[in-house]
């Protein structure tokens, strides 16, 4: 298949589409953003990378994080994670305080906010040096050892994390978090501090398209069944309220965040990234979406098998 002619085609096709979306502005830090960057990049299985546009530039990974920590809380603690939070999809957005109040403190699934700081709260009692650890595995997954937490996102998105403040509280109240409330909520905003580029993510991504095998070093970092697990998590939970409409028009496994980057995945076969920081009202990639829709069209490849 010739991925990089796929990949102009597609960005010919991306040209006459207008709903660019908007850059996050909730986080001072984010609104920056220049809503007119567009990369992808592909890795197969074989081995292969594909470029196309602003590939190499780091930028604000977001909830993309909540995919690598639920995997390292799932490593470190096993079946026993699932007391803590469950595993269905929640059809709310990503911050919403609705549904955790019925379900006594237990969030939904582990990639909405209140799930991903439960996975938080699991790691700094799991781990002596948890930002230490944390940053190691992803630059293992990566193969990039640059990769770093950016400081200014953190502090930016901790200034005004009412809402984060709201669901960590609520879950303390249930007894769903053991550590101090603020050492949590500062960890969590690291994690999605984390910035990586489009060819970072694919990389990184690769194992789940492997069956858990970091295909860089050959090392298993989760079972084939785990592997599972986490990919039936991406394909049901992965875009919010919008994880439906992403499998009915795309049909991988995937994650997005509100830095503009959708990393998704086909088993044994393939691992892309896309990213554009305009989001569309769900607070996913408007144009991300679009360039994953046309590129699992023209390829078809879906894991609901070949059209
Ligand atoms: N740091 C963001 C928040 O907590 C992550 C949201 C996202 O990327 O979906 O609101």
């Amino acid at each position: 298949m010739n991925y990089q002619e796929i990949f102009q085609e597609i960005s010919n096709e991306l040209k006459g589409f207008d709903e660019i979306g908007q850059v996050a502005t909730y986080i001072p830090a984010l609104a920056k953003g220049n809503p007119n960057k567009f990369g992808m990049y592909l890795v197969t299985e074989e081995g292969h990378e594909y470029a196309h546009g602003d590939t190499e530039e780091p930028f604000s990974i977001q909830s993309i994080s909540k995919v690598l920590s639920l995997v390292y809380a799932f490593k470190l603690v096993g079946t026993d994670l699932w007391k803590r939070v469950g595993v269905e999809p929640s059809g709310s957005p990503f911050n919403s305080l609705v549904q955790l109040e019925y379900e006594q403190g237990i969030p939904r699934n582990p990639l909405i906010n209140a799930g991903a700081i439960v996975i938080c709260d699991i790691l700094i009692s799991q781990l002596e040096n948890p930002y230490d650890d944390f940053i190691r595995f992803v630059r293992e997954l990566s193969g990039n050892p640059n990769i770093q937490y950016r400081e200014e996102t953190a502090a930016s998105e901790k200034e005004c994390g009412y809402k984060n403040n709201a669901h960590i509280n609520l879950m303390k109240s249930f007894g769903n978090i053991d550590n101090d409330v603020e050492q949590v909520l500062d960890f969590y905003f690291y994690l999605c501090s984390i910035e990586m580029s489009c060819k970072d993510l694919a990389q990184t991504f690769m194992f789940l398209a492997r069956g858990g095998k970091n295909p860089l070093t050959n090392k298993r970092v989760l079972t084939a069944q785990e592997t599972k697990r986490i990919n039936s998590i991406m394909l049901l939970c992965g875009f919010y309220d919008e994880a439906g409409e992403f499998a009915f028009k795309v049909g991988l496994p995937g994650k997005s965040g509100v830095g503009g980057g959708i990393v998704a995945i086909y088993p044994d076969q393939y691992s892309i990234a896309v990213w554009s920081p305009g989001l569309n009202s769900k607070g996913n990639s408007s144009k991300g979406i679009k360039a994953l829709e046309i590129f699992t069209t023209i390829t078809q490849s879906n894991v609901f098998g070949p059209m």
